[in-house]
């Protein structure tokens, strides 16, 4: 029987190859595709695999988070320990000694937009290689009302984990804009509240840890779909949102807990660039969140507003940096891309004149670089080099001019 493959029966000269086993043999064709075949299922089994020996300790997260954020060291920390132990509550849950419970240490990250919240949220997914999803408070409606359930977030990380419910129960949630789910009035309100109080509970129910029926494509809920039971226990929630004007509720805090003589002396300390910095689990229940959504979002830090120092590095400094892809893309073709040392100075500046931030960077620098990688590669230029004369050049003829804030 070896002068056949004993996959496909073809026998020995109609393939290239015959490969003999003890018991058969196999064709080079054959073997090239059960080749295929176990790649594709390691692939899939070990991308969502984690073992406790490749957890990373909190100094190695950082370490990982300061190659793509730049600066935000309090969030980058309070990320790192708070990743370092839903894992080890990952683990312990798996193999359970003591009644010890580690609960759940979802983040909650304040502010300014453009500050590297959602940056640093796909960074640690990227490390941690779990579902991960984005989805953003907004969409979110009480139950019965126009707009998307609650549930839906989870319709989302189920399609990130390809419907690996296992998977899918160990993922990092990033919900973005949770300012805007905050109740609008001080007091509970007597009429109904479709986006604010309603919603928060609503998302209460996942934040705890409960298993949810959750519609497999999203949408709204109707009786005929079949829902898939997700259990949230041990999901990873990090809250991002700008809580524009919580300053004010922050300030206002600080200069009235101390009455009195001392009061200036006590407030002395405060650095009043960044009221952030000193937010707090009240001024959070000041701006309309309930308290039970604050308890179940222990971790709470900030971001730090962008300086033009910081912006100067966001341009080339991260590992993926807006000017390192521009020159990859040139070198792709063969080209030397460089940039003089004026031209980052000229884009910081315009970043900040127009307040657009870090997101500003790149339709700043898209600007720039649009006509040269439309022209230059049919060109036949090896070397290209951007002075500030060409920047400001095109800037002056570009639409961005438009984005003005
Ligand atoms: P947010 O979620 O806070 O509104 P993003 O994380 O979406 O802001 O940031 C927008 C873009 O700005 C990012 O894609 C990134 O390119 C850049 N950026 C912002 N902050 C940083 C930072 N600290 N380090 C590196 N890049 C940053």
């Amino acid at each position: 029987m070896k002068d056949k493959c004993t996959f496909c029966g073809r026998s020995r000269n109609e393939v290239e190859l015959l490969i003999d086993g003890v018991s058969g043999s196999i064709c080079d064709q054959c073997a090239t595709q059960a080749f295929e075949i176990v790649q594709e299922d390691q692939k899939s089994r070990s991308t969502f695999e984690i073992k406790p020996s490749s957890v990373k300790k909190p100094q190695e997260i950082k370490a990982f988070l300061d190659q793509y954020v730049i600066g935000q060291e309090e969030a980058k920390k309070h990320i790192a320990v708070a990743v370092y132990n839903h894992y080890k509550r990952l683990f312990q849950s798996d193999a359970k000694e003591d009644d010890v419970e580690i609960e759940k240490s979802n983040i909650l990250l304040v502010g300014r937009t453009g500050t590297g919240k959602t940056l640093l949220a796909r960074t640690i997914a990227k490390m941690l290689h779990v579902p991960f999803t984005i989805v953003d408070a907004t969409v979110l409606t009480e139950a019965g009302y126009v707009g998307e359930d609650i549930e839906s977030i989870l319709t989302r990380l189920l399609q990130a984990a390809d419907y690996d419910v296992e998977a899918a129960e160990k993922g990092i949630v990033f919900i973005d804009e949770l300012d805007k789910i905050a109740r609008k009035g001080d007091s509970p309100s007597i009429t109904r509240d479709v986006s604010g109080e309603g919603v928060q509970q609503g998302l209460l129910k996942l934040l705890e840890g409960s298993v949810v029926n959750v519609p497999p494509q999203g949408g709204r809920k109707h009786p005929e779909q079949k829902m898939i039971p997700v259990n949230t226990k041990n999901i990873l929630f990090i809250c991002g949102g700008a809580f524009d004007g919580i300053e004010r509720k922050i300030a206002l805090r600080l200069n009235t807990k101390v009455v009195g003589f001392n009061a200036s002396q006590a407030t002395e300390g405060i650095n009043r660039d960044n009221f952030l910095q000193y937010i707090s689990p009240l001024d959070l229940k000041a701006f309309g969140l309930i308290p039970e959504i604050i308890g179940r979002l222990p971790v709470l830090t900030y971001l730090e507003p962008l300086d033009r120092n910081t912006l100067r590095n966001i341009l080339t400094e991260p590992k993926n940096a807006i000017i390192r892809q521009y020159i990859k893309l040139f070198k792709i073709d063969g080209i030397e891309l460089t940039f003089d040392e004026e031209v980052y100075e000229y884009i910081v500046d315009k970043a900040i004149e127009f307040k657009l931030g870090a997101r500003g960077l790149r339709s700043i620098c898209e600007a720039i670089m649009t006509d040269l990688m439309y022209e230059v590669p049919s060109q036949n230029k090896k070397k290209v080099r951007v002075t500030q004369a060409y920047a400001e050049e095109k800037m002056k003829r570009s639409d961005v001019q438009k984005l003005r804030a």
